[in-house]
């Protein structure tokens, strides 16, 4: 307990009485205001330690003392409810309190940003502003931290505004709420406009700019940004570095992601546990695995996201083994208790790599043995799971029985399935689901023509995709990338735009050859029925990931690695070239595509056909 050394020797003698069961205290005590400083040491204790049972006592105390609504007593109980998520309570006292400064009012808005509901916070705020009270320093970051939960832009601007009029939009906690909410509200432009706008820039207010950039899918500003920072001559925090770090893996820009990891190396940050999990993380989602893994052995404590993270790792590279034996590591050898997290982990873990019945096991084992209850997150790996073993119906079965409402992700998860077992009456369902939920996305009309095209109903094929441009959309241009000698080079497909176009297509005929005596038969399916046998060739031989791959080998020496990213799924008839290739040239490939990586290597490829 914190107490002062000079109230607690007044209020040790009193302090059996203050506490004990209020039935069996006496009749409150007429000159009870000698007891207020003890009271108030008391309560202030209470805080620090969130020690609401006491509290509440004292609080009936008080009552009977006729101290109940003072104002400095009441605010202290007023914040001991609200840091424990008391809030009817903080709310009821708060509502007799006939004198309410703004200090109190920050206590009960700060007790609802953190806590929810979010709109009571932003409610609470105008109703101080009825009452002639006008926010300060505290009040501002409160009530933005809540619009920033909401993403509610609207109450977002008009709070600015009026920290703008009383002169708080410079201080230094009021520009990072704004500048957190503008980016979780997706407006980074006007975090940035403030940002430019502030003479004096903490580390804090850099964190919050760099962060608002990677959440917005920006981590090339949020990387140059970060350069800035230490080309001002501020010292990055942790928090810095973790976020920037983080920026780069989502990116999966590995040269800029090393950068930083040289950075930290040099800043003396590199041994911190906390950058380490950020750079394992980064490693693995950039396609290096082994390297993420060399960085969890040296971790100090590894501690649950450490594993999360690696666990992640592996199922994303379809290395199921390893993260199933990792999962059984964590808990025999380290005896940590799995999260959420971890089970998102492991359940795509089995669903990158078909093994069912583990999935299943798994599934069970969360609510039952760790009492987690699954998220839409560990639904959507069962439906795939489910739909890729051709169990539709039993995934139809699933969504039907969530006892939330099933996101985009689990309908793509089950029209996936669908296309893969050309289930066109389900596959139907789950689109109209889709388009209910994301009606501008060309990708789930591309789907179930596709499904349609397998079962051979050209004539719908041919509707869906009419839909599709009667309602102005377009199928997501597909494009790789490689990165050679940091330089980045793109590809579409089809491509002749890069100026060793010719090199290119040769070394791509030349594999081709070598493929077709090595056993290579083009798979055309995919492609429209109305196109002759060699134009579907043609557009198979030229799409964007063998363009990269064939500039990747006639520019780099013979056992290099290469990586290339796609921004949609390889098609089937790609995956077995790719297969080939990595088999005649006797090269790694890596192939990162938008649901996960492909490692091929020696005529194989991690996934193992599944994806
Ligand atoms: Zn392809
Ligand atoms: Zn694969």
């Amino acid at each position: 307990m914190i107490i002062s050394r000079r109230t607690s020797k007044t209020l040790l003698p009193h302090l059996n009485q203050l506490l004990r069961p209020i039935h069996s205290l006496p009749n409150p005590n007429p000159i009870l205001s000698d007891y207020y400083n003890a009271y108030l040491s008391l309560l202030q204790s209470f805080v620090s330690r969130k020690a609401i049972g006491p509290g509440k006592q004292l609080h009936a105390r008080l009552l009977l003392s006729n101290l109940g609504f003072d104002t400095v007593l009441a605010t202290k109980l007023v914040n001991l409810y609200s840091d424990c998520n008391h809030l009817p309570y903080a709310q009821n006292l708060f509502d007799r309190i006939p004198k309410r400064n703004v200090f109190l009012w920050n206590i009960l808005i700060r007790g609802y940003a953190w806590n929810g509901p979010f709109e009571s916070a932003i409610s609470l705020y105008h109703q101080m502003l009825e009452h002639g009270l006008l926010p300060d320093n505290f009040t501002f970051p409160f009530v933005l931290k809540a619009c920033s939960a909401l993403s509610d832009i609207d109450n977002g601007r008009e709070i600015h505004k009026l920290a703008v009029l009383t002169r708080w939009e410079l201080d230094v906690f009021v520009a990072a709420g704004l500048i957190d909410m503008y980016s979780k509200c997706s407006s980074v432009e006007d975090a940035r406009r403030l940002f430019d706008r502030m003479s004096k820039r903490d580390v804090v207010l850099w964190n919050s700019m760099i962060a608002a950039y990677s959440l917005n899918g920006h981590p090339s500003e949020a990387l140059s940004l970060f350069r800035n920072m230490a080309l001002e001559g501020l010292k990055p925090s942790v928090a810095t570095l973790v976020t920037v770090i983080s920026a780069s893996a989502d990116a999966a820009a590995l040269p800029r992601g090393r950068e930083i990891h040289g950075f930290s190396w040099r800043m003396g940050f590199s041994s911190a546990d906390k950058v380490k999990t950020a750079l394992l993380d980064m490693y693995a989602k950039c396609g290096w695995v082994r390297l993420a893994r060399v960085l969890f052995e040296q971790l100090l404590e590894k501690r649950v996201v450490s594993w999360n993270a690696m666990i992640s790792g592996y199922a994303m590279h379809g290395h199921a083994d390893e993260a199933l034996t990792l999962f059984e590591k964590m808990r025999k050898e380290a005896i940590l208790l799995p999260d959420n997290i971890t089970f998102v982990g492991v359940l795509s873990a089995c669903s990158h790599a078909g093994l069912l019945l583990e999935g299943r096991r798994f599934f069970d084992s969360m609510l039952h043995d760790f009492s987690i209850k699954p998220t839409v997150q560990h639904y959507t790996c069962m439906i795939d799971l489910l739909g890729h073993a051709g169990r539709l119906e039993e995934a139809n079965q699933l969504i039907s029985k969530m006892p939330m409402k099933p996101d985009s992700g689990v309908w793509g998860a089950l029209l996936n399935g669908c296309k893969i077992h050309g289930d066109v009456e389900l596959g139907e369902k789950a689109l109209r689901k889709l388009i209910e939920l994301e009606p501008d996305d060309a990708g789930n009309y591309v789907i179930l023509s596709n499904i349609y095209c397998q079962a051979r109903n050209w004539e719908e094929a041919a509707r869906i995709r009419k839909r599709m441009t009667e309602r102005g959309l377009k199928k997501a241009i597909a494009c790789s990338w490689i990165e050679i000698r940091n330089k980045h080079h793109a590809f579409l497909v089809g491509d002749l735009s890069h100026p060793q176009s010719k090199e290119i297509y040769g070394e791509l005929e030349r594999l081709e050859g070598l493929m077709q005596q090595a056993g290579y038969v083009p798979d055309t399916m995919p492609v429209f029925h109305n196109v002759s046998d060699d134009e579907k060739r043609n557009m198979v031989r030229s799409h964007s990931e063998r363009l990269a791959i064939a500039f990747g080998l006639i520019s780099t020496p013979p056992d290099t690695v290469l990586m290339v990213k796609k921004n949609i799924r390889v098609c089937e008839d790609c995956h077995i070239a790719i297969k080939f290739i990595s088999q005649i040239v006797n090269r790694e490939i890596i192939i990162r595509d938008v649901n996960r990586y492909h490692h091929f290597k020696g005529g194989h490829c991690s996934c193992h056909d599944y994806w």
